[in-house]
């Protein structure tokens, strides 16, 4: 717990919104369920479309105070942000597993990478540059916050895809509404208070919908840009919503990442990583590995050892020391993932469990499927789920080819003793992020992105923060 009282008080209150500098409890209620007990958890506050409409005026009303302070002063608020949050990484790390599901030292990871993120967006700068100097003058480039902005969230990383946007939006001179996923609001909802007792009012503010209330940040004429996290599908209705406005749009979209296991690959050494890559966070990760291409010469020994080592995962609560792998994070995923178990028994070989774990909360076995036809649901859709397909492959450049038959690129991972030739074959791979021989690997100062429909623009490092600024070019004649 915070040294300082008023964030004690604060983070008592009931899980209420950020308005205007305000902690605000909402026009109705949200039953927030903890996956693990498929129980209550916590009540918290829920907006009608009137109170987004005050959180995009509060933060409309604070964007020409917040604007004019200097990059340091944003820097000092920012940094003071991440000096608190980084004395409570526990008390986040807990209140996360509890919403996620996640196994609590993958919550405490989230909670440290979320620290190494935005101490990494403290120190950058966007100075002026200069483009061209003559005797008849100069061209130099400076960077404009671009207003109100919004950033809507999905629910696998809540803390983490928040402070992918926030920091670069606030430290560039924008406002921001914020909107997490309705599953998993509490943890935005504490770090929304956090912030509030260190921002001037309207700066961040944060609310809270049921899947509803998306649209009106999206359509707003006051909000400027977009920062979104989340399904393609929804991506699409974003960017189609932001159209009318010609708002600035990030979309971090959905994938279904291929992992190419070359055939001088030491397949006993690499399937636990293959197997950590697909099942972390049981499954639902953006970047996961979401298909394993194996050839035919180790495709066998792959299917065994994945099998063997799914068998060996432990599932359970995220509190649970012992725990390995944490429930789906929501029913509605938890059904939309035992209609791809039946799809993959129909249509292929379950060679590791296969099955929703009789239990309250929503468990699914760590699943391995073998002998599936390309066209099988698993191979075409996201699972965002723990079921992996192994499928085979003969010639590598048939590899390459099936990897790449998808509206996705999101990322992608190839597997292989010689680095050199494995490289090559990343060369080739449609995605934004292709690893060699490791996987997840996401340094703060890099950016990420989708390529295809996985996404528009980048997040994080210096790139990242430009998406929240506009060019301006100044053309100054003697
Ligand atoms: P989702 O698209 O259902 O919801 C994401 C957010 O959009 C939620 O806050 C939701 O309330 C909001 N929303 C819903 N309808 C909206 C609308 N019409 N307008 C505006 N906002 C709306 O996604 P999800 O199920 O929460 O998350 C899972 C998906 O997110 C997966 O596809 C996953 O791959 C993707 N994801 C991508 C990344 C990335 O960085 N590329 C990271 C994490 C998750």
């Amino acid at each position: 717990m915070s040294a300082n009282p008023k964030v004690v008080e604060a983070a008592t209150h009931k899980f209420d919104m950020v308005i205007n500098g305000k902690l605000t409890p909402g026009a109705a209620t949200l039953d927030v369920i903890n996956p693990a007990t498929g129980k209550v958890l916590m009540t918290c506050a829920r907006a009608n479309q009137a109170q987004v409409e005050e959180a995009i005026a509060a933060a409309k009303a604070a964007f020409p105070a917040w604007s004019k302070k200097t990059w340091d002063e944003r820097r000092q608020l920012l940094t003071k942000i991440v000096d608190v949050f980084a004395t409570r990484i526990d008390e986040f790390a807990k209140l996360s597993t509890q919403e996620s599901g996640k196994p609590l030292p993958l919550a405490i990871r989230e909670m440290k990478g979320a620290v190494a993120s935005l101490r990494n967006y403290a120190q950058l700068d966007l100075p002026v540059e200069t483009l061209k100097a003559s005797e008849a003058g100069r061209i130099i480039k400076v960077r404009a916050p671009l207003g109100v902005v919004a950033a809507i969230t999905a629910w696998n990383y809540p803390i983490t895809l928040l402070v992918n946007k926030m920091p670069p939006a606030l430290l560039a001179g924008n406002t921001i509404v914020v909107k997490p996923a309705p599953t998993t609001p509490l943890t935005t909802l504490l770090f929304g208070v956090l912030c509030n007792e260190i921002l001037p009012p309207g700066v961040m503010n944060v609310v809270v919908d049921n899947n509803d209330l998306g649209h009106v940040l999206t359509q707003h004429p006051d909000v400027a840009k977009v920062a979104f996290t989340g399904s393609t599908a929804t991506g699409k209705k974003v960017m189609a919503s932001a159209a009318d406005t010609v708002k600035r749009v990030t979309l971090e979209l959905g994938g279904n990442d291929p992992a190419i296991v070359m055939q001088d690959a030491d397949v006993e050494r690499i399937a636990p990583k293959i197997l950590q890559g697909a099942l972390v966070n049981a499954g639902q990760v953006c970047l996961a590995i979401k298909r394993v291409y194996v050839h035919e010469s180790q495709y066998d020994l792959m299917c065994d050892e994945l099998a063997k080592l799914a068998k060996q995962i432990v599932v359970g609560d995220g509190l649970d020391k012992t725990t390995q792998m944490g429930p789906l994070q929501n029913k509605m995923q938890f059904e939309k993932v035992k209609e791809f178990l039946e799809d993959a028994k129909a249509n292929g070989k379950i060679i590791a469990g296969g099955n929703a774990i009789q239990r309250d909360g929503y468990f699914i076995e760590p699943t391995v499927v073998r002998d599936l036809p390309d066209h099988a649901r698993l191979v075409r859709e996201e699972q965002f789920g723990p079921i992996i397909p192994v499928l085979k492959y003969t010639d590598i450049n048939d590899a390459i080819k099936r990897a790449n038959d998808t509206s996705y690129g999101l990322g992608a991972t190839v597997w292989g003793k010689n680095v050199e030739r494995a490289s090559e074959v990343a060369m080739q791979l449609e995605a934004g992020t292709i690893w060699v021989n490791k996987h997840l690997d996401l340094p703060p100062e890099v950016p990420f992105g989708g390529a295809k429909q996985s996404g528009l623009g980048v997040e994080k490092g210096l790139k990242g923060l430009e998406e929240f600024t506009q060019a301006r070019i100044i053309n100054i004649g003697v």
